[in-house]
Order: structure tokens, then C-alpha cells, then sequence
């Protein structure tokens, strides 16, 4: 090859594909970019050439004999740099579709600065059509399509405005280490191991909670910081391994101040990202007001349906097995579907099934039609009772109503929720085009765990006990509820924070109330305990998912299509291979061997 082959100043673009227009009509330009479609029409040679502002088409006429006869051997994907003139294109050719569509590039020369292999799918290829292990195996090849080149700036649209906004608020962003100790936010560790230190590991942070109080105990005030963070647990479509955060910590604070902070964030951000205006304050619902009317304590409310509580009239009405039930404390709540009264007996008892698979004995339905209510209760309600049910439960003419009894109220909310949901979107009850923030306030404490038949946090061990509950933590900690608030947007949890305890005391009634013993407790947290000690101030503060909002602000259903490199769903990168097995000499500088039967590098 000869110099004058590579590329240099010379060939430098001149404009961008996706910028060029009628304006440049007549002017000689350069241009670099992927051959991205090619036509051979009569001896004609047309290129779409893509670069991320755009397409451009470039046109190949055999009146310039050897860079026409050159280009035939391009192919999809080759890197080109193009000189030419661009004219208006011919009356009847142009392209709406496209932005450069009214003009062309006619080549007088072009440099081929790489060529590429035949492609394992095409990379205008818009839609899901390619397979998603495809897709990350050759990520380079799709993040050249369009919609993830958009989302991926759209990210980074989120992260530069989420710095100015924090700076302008005198935020400091400070980095906490990646190789540290264990921090409780429920899931599992990753774990490295420490040469140095043979036999002894840092965990990777599952989120800076610590070091981030500490800074407050160091006199920050107000830190940010946009963090990676790790959690190795089971993957679902909106989890991955390695996932960022927006982190952040703040004194002397209430509740109100850590929600108005993140309402000016988000309805700028909002209007940065999609020039839409939202409505704040937002609004606010404690976690059993959710869970009682929505089934969930990330209630989506574009959806325009609610429960109602059917205790009133089942506390009467001559129905045994709810009468049980309301005696053992149970609940009854009742879901309405517009429309519902025109479901056929099979669909009912579909719907029935789907609500016993969620674990419920059984769902009653009620159907409200010509004035009239049908259902198999029926027969056990006064005309009186019927009235109390449909003015409780708000139904009209026309609409379904669907009651779940049990005793458990959370589990039977949330099987309803479920219904509710999926209802919803079968029914297209979802105001798509709606943006629904709130925030979730007042969560329990402590969850009684089953299998470790012991109490832990919901929220993480930190979180401060609401002050009027202080008295109930050691005889009733499952009544105490916390300081932590959940912001959800359309139904996804995307941030979560409280306030913190702040006096060592509290805090290690805390860590006694989940069971760990002074030592465990010393041993883990000893140097925050010591911290908290040593003068801090009244703090608290929260994390935003990143990638969740970025997912939802772009229109997307899953968090891997808003991150570069993600991992599939067995915790793989597609693209590198890892994880990889070591060689054992690595593994032999590090003190660690495999067990036989395990996956070992062949050495
Ligand atoms: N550290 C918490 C989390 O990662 C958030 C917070 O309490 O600020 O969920």
C-alpha cells in the first residue's frame, strides 16, 4: 500500500453525511462514513454512506472511469472518505424519508479506508427481527444502528445533564473505591481477591452507602456521584451484574428537602431529554395506601383502575368463606375492568385461573350488565348489599368487578396487582403517552425472612425508624415503619433512599433487631459505628437506577438496550467471552485453587 493510500488531512470530512442539503448545491465536499446500502442501476453505482449524524447518497457514474470501476468492490459496511460535488437531486428522486433526500454527492474520487467482513446481519436492520445473542456478540455492529446510537447518547445527554444540575445545586461529586468491603443492599457480593493479602477479598460495592454517609460525617454536605455498582444476583430483563447509579447523600436534611431536590432534576431533565413538562410536586402515597389500591408498592397509575375494599358488604352478606376469612383479619379487595361485563364465561375462568397460578384460592367475579349484576355471589347478597358493592367499588354499566379474598393482605394485593396489570395492558388500559411520578413513602422497617427465620431490612440496615416507632423496635419491629421513600415512574422503581440513623445508639438497635450480634456488627460496620460517634450530622439520601430512566426515557423495555456492553442473562458479555477461566498461575499467585469438576484453564 502506498501513502497515498492512507488516510490524511486530505481526506478529512468537509461536512457530515446527515448534515448536507440544498445549501451546498454545487460545492465540492468530502465526506468519511460506512457504505451502508449499495445499487448497481444501469452501470449506475448508488451508496447510502452512514455516519452518526446521518445518510448521504453517493452516486458512482462511469464518466469517472476508475473510481466508478473502484467502486463496484464496495460492499456493506467498508469505510470510505468520498470527494464530490453535491447537486440537487433529479425532480421525482427525492427521498422524504431521510434528511439529505433532496440532495446527492456525485464522487469524483474516494479512498477505501477499511473494509469489513460479510455482515452476520444487517446493520439498518430497525426492527427486533436480529437475535439479541447476535446482537451482543457483534455490539460494535449494533450500536451502529440508528436506534441504539440515539439511545446511547441519549445516555449521555441524562449524564451531562445530571452534572450540571448537581454542580449548580453545589453538589460535590466525589469517587468512592471499587475494591472495598461488603455493604447490605441485599443481593449477593462480587468478589476479587487480594494478591497481596492472599486469602482475603474486597468485595466490589453493591452501592457507596457507606462511604457516602462517612462524607457526610466528613462535612460534604452534598455529595453526588454517578457510580458503577455490582450485584451478582439472578437476571431479569431490568438487572444487570454491573448497573450505575446516580448516588447521592445530603445533611442536615428532611424528607421534603432529598424530594424537591429530585423533582427539579427530573422535570429538567424531562424537558432536556423529551421537552415535555411535568407536573410537581409529585405526587406522594404511602407504601400500605399502594399496596392496598394497587397491589404494589411501584404502582403504575397510568393505569385509571383501582381496588376497592369489600369488607363493608361481606362483613354482612351471608357468605361463609369470606365471613372466615374477615374474622381472621383478612382482606377482601375488589378490581373493576371497564368494559368487563361483556367477557364471556370461558374468558372469566381464564382469568380466574391466571389469579389461582398467582397463589389466590379463588376470584370472584361480578359482571354488571343492563342494569343488572351477575357473578356466583350474587346469590348470596341482599339488594341492599349489591347496592353498597357497586357504589364502593364504583362500577357502572358495563364493567367487570373482580374479588380476591385472604389473609395475608400484601400477598393478596399483590395478586390482584398482578391482575391489574396484566388486565390492563390486554385491555389497553395504559395512557401510553403518560409520564406517572410519585413517590412512595413510609415502607416497613424490617420483612420477616422465612428462610433465615429472622428479620431483615427492606430497605438497608441505615435507614432510620420513623421517630414515632422508636419504642417498637425491639418488641414490634414489624410494625416499625422506616424513613425511606421510593420515587416509581410509570410503574418502575427507579430510585430509592431514606434517611439514615445517625446516632450510633439507634443504629445498633438496628443491627439487634436483625440479628446480627455486637461482634458480627463491630466486625462489619465497626467503622461506621465509630464514625457515627465521632459527630455527624442528621443526613440521608438516595440512588437513581440510570440505566432504568435512560430505558424508559428512550421508549425502551429493556435496560440492555440503553447500555453499551451489556451482560446477557447468564451474566456473560457475548462480545469479550467473560467471564474466562484463569491459568493456574494466576490462580496459584492469588492462593486460591478450583475444586476438581469446576471449569480450570488448559494450561
Ligand atoms: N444505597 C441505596 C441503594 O443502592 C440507596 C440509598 O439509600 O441511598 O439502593
Amino acid at each position: 500500500m502506498s501513502k497515498s493510500e492512507y488516510f490524511d488531512a486530505a481526506w478529512q470530512r468537509t461536512q457530515f453525511c446527515g448534515t448536507v442539503d440544498e445549501q451546498s448545491d454545487g460545492k465540492e465536499i468530502i465526506v468519511n462514513g460506512w457504505v451502508r446500502c449499495h445499487r448497481n442501476l444501469g452501470g449506475i453505482i448508488f451508496i447510502q454512506l452512514w455516519d452518526y449524524k446521518g445518510v448521504l447518497q453517493i452516486v458512482f457514474s462511469p464518466e469517472f472511469g476508475d473510481v466508478h470501476e473502484r467502486a463496484k468492490s464496495l460492499r456493506s459496511e467498508y469505510v470510505i472518505a468520498v470527494r464530490g460535488k453535491v447537486l440537487r437531486r433529479p425532480a421525482g428522486t427525492e427521498n422524504e424519508n431521510i434528511s439529505t433526500g433532496n440532495v446527492e454527492l456525485i464522487a469524483n474520487d474516494f479512498l477505501l479506508l477499511s473494509p469489513a467482513l460479510p455482515l452476520p446481519f444487517e446493520i439498518g436492520d430497525e426492527t427486533d427481527a436480529v437475535d439479541e445473542s447476535l446482537r451482543l456478540t457483534y455490539r460494535y455492529l449494533d450500536l451502529r444502528r440508528d436506534r441504539m446510537q440515539s439511545n446511547i447518547r441519549v445516555r449521555s445527554k441524562i449524564a451531562a445533564f445530571t452534572r450540571e444540575y448537581f454542580d449548580s445545586k453545589e453538589f460535590v461529586e466525589i469517587e468512592t473505591p471499587m475494591l472495598t468491603k461488603a455493604t447490605p443492599e441485599g443481593a449477593r457480593d462480587y468478589l476479587v481477591p487480594s494478591r497481596v493479602n492472599p486469602g482475603e477479598f474486597y468485595a466490589l460495592p453493591q452501592s457507596p452507602q457507606i462511604f457516602k454517609q462517612i462524607l457526610m460525617i466528613s462535612g460534604f454536605d452534598k455529595y453526588y456521584q454517578i457510580v458503577r455498582c455490582f450485584r451478582d444476583e439472578d437476571l431479569r430483563a431490568d438487572r444487570q451484574p454491573d448497573f450505575t447509579q446516580l448516588d447521592i447523600e445530603m445533611s442536615y436534611i428532611t424528607e421534603k428537602d432529598i424530594q424537591e431536590l429530585i423533582e427539579g432534576y427530573m422535570s429538567g431533565l424531562f424537558k432536556k431529554i423529551l421537552g415535555l413538562d411535568i407536573k410537581t410536586p409529585f405526587k406522594r402515597m404511602s407504601y400500605w395506601e399502594a399496596i392496598d389500591k394497587y397491589g404494589s408498592d411501584k404502582p403504575d397509575l397510568r393505569i385509571p383502575i383501582e381496588f376497592s375494599d369489600l369488607a363493608p358488604v361481606f362483613s354482612k352478606a351471608e357468605f361463609e368463606p369470606f365471613k372466615v376469612i374477615l374474622s381472621e383479619g383478612g382482606v377482601i379487595r375488589a378490581l373493576p375492568l371497564p368494559g368487563g361485563a361483556s367477557l364471556s364465561r370461558k374468558e372469566l375462568t381464564t382469568i380466574e385461573e391466571r389469579a389461582k397460578k398467582l397463589g389466590a384460592s379463588g376470584l370472584a367475579a361480578f359482571q354488571f350488565k343492563d342494569g343488572e349484576i351477575k357473578g356466583a355471589l350474587v346469590k348470596f347478597l341482599k339488594s341492599s348489599e349489591i347496592e353498597e358493592l357497586i357504589q364502593i367499588s364504583n362500577i357502572a354499566d358495563g364493567d367487570a368487578l373482580f374479588v380476591i379474598a385472604g389473609n395475608d393482605r400484601r400477598k393478596t394485593c399483590e395478586r390482584l396487582g398482578t391482575l391489574r396489570l396484566e388486565l390492563a395492558k390486554e385491555h389497553g388500559l395504559i395512557a401510553e403517552n403518560a409520564w406517572e411520578l410519585l413517590w412512595v413513602t413510609d415502607f416497613p422497617l424490617f420483612e420477616w425472612d422465612e428462610e433465615g427465620k429472622r428479620w431483615s431490612a427492606v430497605h438497608h440496615p441505615f435507614t432510620s425508624p420513623n421517630l414515632d416507632d422508636l419504642d417498637k423496635l425491639d418488641k414490634d419491629p414489624g410494625n416499625v415503619r422506616s424513613r425511606a421513600y421510593d420515587c416509581v415512574l410509570n410503574g418502575v422503581e427507579i430510585g430509592g433512599g431514606s434517611i439514615r440513623i445517625h446516632d450510633p445508639k439507634v443504629q445498633e438497635k438496628a443491627f439487634s433487631a436483625l440479628a446480627f450480634t455486637s461482634e458480627t456488627a463491630r466486625e462489619r460496620f465497626g467503622f461506621l459505628l465509630d464514625a457515627l460517634a465521632s459527630g455527624t450530622p442528621p443526613h440521608g439520601g438516595i440512588a437513581f437506577g440510570i440505566d432504568r430512566i435512560t430505558m424508559l426515557l428512550c421508549g425502551e423495555q429493556s435496560i440492555r438496550d440503553v447500555i453499551a456492553f451489556p451482560k446477557n442473562q447468564h451474566a456473560r458479555c457475548p462480545l469479550s467471552g467473560a467471564p474466562t477461566v484463569v491459568e493456574d498461575k494466576r490462580l496459584e499467585e492469588l492462593k486460591i485453587s478450583v475444586k476438581s469438576g469446576e471449569k480450570k484453564a488448559e494450561n
